[in-house]
């Protein structure tokens, strides 16, 4: 048996598409702010990628470059300014932010109508409380919209999720248990993982260790998702040993190709989502 390959940049294609469509017929221009503080050189690659993937979509997006040596001040500044700008609907803080700086406050700051990376403590709470008007994080959302693109109905699923960060694992576990699937976080102090993984109708692997989920820790039929984005040997690759896993499972995602562009799109379903919300408070 070989698992259904998922094609995410189709996926992402189709989101952007439908998206540009909607935009098209705005009397306005939804934009998106992104605010990078320094020089680290894959911010610099994915705020280029975000900026290219908006404009593909008619969002305006401005990045504001901001020198390594900004202070905590200044960054909050132009936060509360772009908090104020009528023209901006989004506003994304690059991580990681240089380590003078309290990413848990910038972060904060955004006003949580604007905050469309969802990482605020608003929007995380809306969230785990399943109350409706969250803005949920792109990568969890990407993830949720794939599984329930393939499998349908999610309910009384059993989950497992490696990872519990703040951006990945807890939202997508909250957005799971939503969904009434039984879900099941793992992290680095996890027993016995593969045996727990094995049991699972899901696996979603979000730890950063490359190519770490084998063929044997996979139900067979299961679907797995692959988030990890890792280095090996200079060739880009998930958390998932493709070649060994897509033997079992019955769907699997692929790095690159999988999960990476449907996070972009979910970006910009928030920021225009987040342009209609504030005209209508407006
Ligand atoms: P973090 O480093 O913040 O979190 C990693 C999580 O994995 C932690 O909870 C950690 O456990 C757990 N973990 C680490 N090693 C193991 C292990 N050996 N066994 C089980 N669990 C383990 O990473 P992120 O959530 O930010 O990202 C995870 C991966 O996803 C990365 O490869 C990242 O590049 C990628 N990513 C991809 C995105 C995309 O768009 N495709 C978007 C965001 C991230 P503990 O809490 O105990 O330390």
């Amino acid at each position: 048996m070989s698992a259904v390959i998922i094609d995410g940049k189709q996926m992402a294609q189709d989101i952007r598409a439908e998206l540009a469509e909607q935009i098209k017929k705005l009397d306005y221009i939804p934009g998106l702010a992104v605010i990078l503080v320094g020089n680290d050189e894959a911010s610099l690659i994915y705020d280029r990628n975000k900026k290219k993937a908006a404009e593909s979509v008619g969002i305006n997006c401005t990045i504001y470059h901001l020198p390594e040596e900004t202070s905590q001040e200044e960054v909050l500044e132009k936060i509360r300014t772009l908090n104020n700008d009528k023209n901006t609907h989004g506003i994304i803080v690059q991580m990681p932010l240089p380590s003078h700086l309290n990413s848990e406050e910038i972060i904060n700051a955004v006003s949580y109508t604007k905050d469309v990376d969802g990482f605020g403590v608003y929007n995380i709470g809306l969230l785990h409380s399943n109350l409706q008007g969250a803005i949920i994080a792109a990568t969890p959302q990407g993830v949720l919209y794939v599984l329930e693109k393939s499998l349908g109905d999610l309910s009384g699923l059993n989950a497992v999720i490696i990872g519990r960060s703040q951006i990945v694992g807890r939202p997508l576990a909250s957005l799971l248990i939503n969904k009434s699937c039984t879900v099941t976080v793992a992290h680095s102090k996890t027993k016995n993982l593969k045996n727990i993984t094995s049991r699972a109708d899901i696996v979603v692997a979000a730890c950063g260790v490359a190519e770490m989920v084998k063929k044997d820790w996979i139900k067979p039929g299961a679907m797995v998702i692959d988030v990890g984005i890792n280095r090996r040997e200079g060739k880009l690759c998930g958390d998932v040993d493709f070649d060994e896993v897509k033997e079992v499972a019955g769907y699997i995602t692929p790095v690159p190709g999988g999960v990476g562009p449907m996070t972009v799109a979910m970006l910009m379903k928030n920021t225009y989502i987040a342009s209609l919300n504030q005209l209508k408070k407006a």
